[in-house]
């Protein structure tokens, strides 16, 4: 492959490929875009098969973190990281201490934090060599599970959504649809029984749904929740399920939810607004995990975090307006809304060029 040539067309501003043979670091930092900030995104373990794939991957991601970061209205650019191995047997000290002090060394430009495969003890061996992470342990002064705020968050996209669609945001008017009772489907759902609202769950989980049914919620089979007669369906499970398969069955006026990636491809997206049916983008709505983490750099506190989950709300109702303004598709308006941002802001000052970052109320050290 023509590396330049690639980097080239996703216009990804640097790639650092990580490497130390005593530690088995097999390892790339993709920074796409510092333009707003600081390029932030999760640290993914994966056993990739092939060079490409995990390439592929990060360039990917990393893309996704800029604009998902762009709408959430944060000044903060786009990055992820990965590395090649498994987590069940590849991991050990050495590893995440060697890619902490690469970390380290791009001096600020990228910040890591917690993704698929990595858990909180791994970060706390990249916490040990590098300031440059987030999501770290409260007894470091971090910011710890972001699931009850993300699930808060998407509260709010979804009032944004029923605002738009019905005129009425009273959640408790409306019923839902949610597939997945994780940790954010959980929290969902609670905010959504304290609103009074009539709830239908499903999860491969029994225990996830009985403990959901306690709460006056309504279980359905797994396949089932797609023909669910409700007024919201809220994805907090898995990505594209909505798909040329699931889309006919809808009875849904709004899809709104936490998962990520709900769009099988851009068409059904298309697909949906066709049906009458209203998409919130689910990275617009799923921001609240990324807006939690980036309080840390000003010292974490959950009021703080709280209230900064309620931006989600307006951030949502703009990309229904400017899919308004633009006769276009939600998921479209929402890569726009990103896009001017980024336009907008860069013409105010130089890219970011990297500097340290201090994080009041934490303190590096052994565990
Ligand atoms: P989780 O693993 O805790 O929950 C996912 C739930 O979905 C589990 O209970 C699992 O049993 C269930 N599930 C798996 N397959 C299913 C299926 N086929 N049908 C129904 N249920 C199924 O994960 P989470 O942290 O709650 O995240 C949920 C989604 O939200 C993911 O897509 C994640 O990427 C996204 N997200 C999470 C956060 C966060 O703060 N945790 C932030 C942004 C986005």
């Amino acid at each position: 492959m023509n590396l330049f040539e690639t980097i080239h067309t996703t216009e990804h501003e640097q790639v650092v490929f990580c490497h130390n043979k005593e530690a088995g670091l097999k390892g790339i930092i993709a920074i796409h875009n510092t333009t707003l900030g600081p390029a932030l995104g999760g640290l993914r373990m994966w056993p990739y098969a092939t060079e490409q794939e995990a390439l592929d991957d990060v360039l990917r991601l990393s893309r996704g973190m800029t604009y998902k970061a762009a709408v959430a209205g944060l000044n903060l650019g786009g990055g992820k990281s990965v590395l090649i191995g498994d987590p069940r047997q590849d991991k050990s000290e050495a590893l995440f201490r060697s890619f902490g002090r690469f970390i380290d060394s791009m001096n600020g430009r990228y910040i890591t934090a917690e993704d698929v495969g990595i858990d909180v003890n791994d970060m706390e061996y990249v916490f040990q060599e590098t300031d440059n992470c987030v999501g770290v342990h409260q007894v470091h002064g971090g910011s710890g599970d972001p699931s009850p705020f993300t699930a808060f968050g998407t509260l709010q996209g979804i009032r944004a959504s029923l605002s738009h669609k019905f005129n009425n945001e009273e959640v408790g008017d409306y019923s839902y649809a949610v597939q997945g009772v994780g940790h954010v489907g959980f929290e969902l759902v609670k905010l959504l029984r304290n609103e009074g609202a009539k709830v239908f769950v499903t999860d491969i989980n029994e225990e996830a749904v009985q403990a959901a049914v306690d709460l006056g919620c309504e279980a359905v089979a797994l396949d089932e929740i797609y023909d669910v007669d409700a007024d919201v369906f809220c994805p907090t499970a898995l990505g594209a399920i909505v798909n040329e398969q699931t889309i006919p069955r809808f009875k849904f006026k709004v899809v709104c939810g936490a998962a990520n990636n709900q769009l099988a491809t851009e068409e059904c997206g298309d697909e949906l607004e066709r049906r009458g049916i209203l998409y919130a983008p689910d990275y617009a709505v799923n921001a609240g995990g990324l807006m939690n983490v980036s309080i840390e750099f000003e010292g974490y506190n959950r009021e703080r975090a709280k209230r900064m989950m309620r931006t989600i709300y307006y951030n949502v109702s703009k990309i229904f307006q400017i899919a308004e303004r633009d006769g276009i598709s939600s998921w479209k308006a929402a890569d726009r809304m990103a896009e001017e941002r980024i336009a907008t802001i860069g013409k105010l000052k130089l890219p970011f060029m990297g500097r340290s970052h201090r994080f009041p109320g934490r303190e590096r050290g052994h565990n």
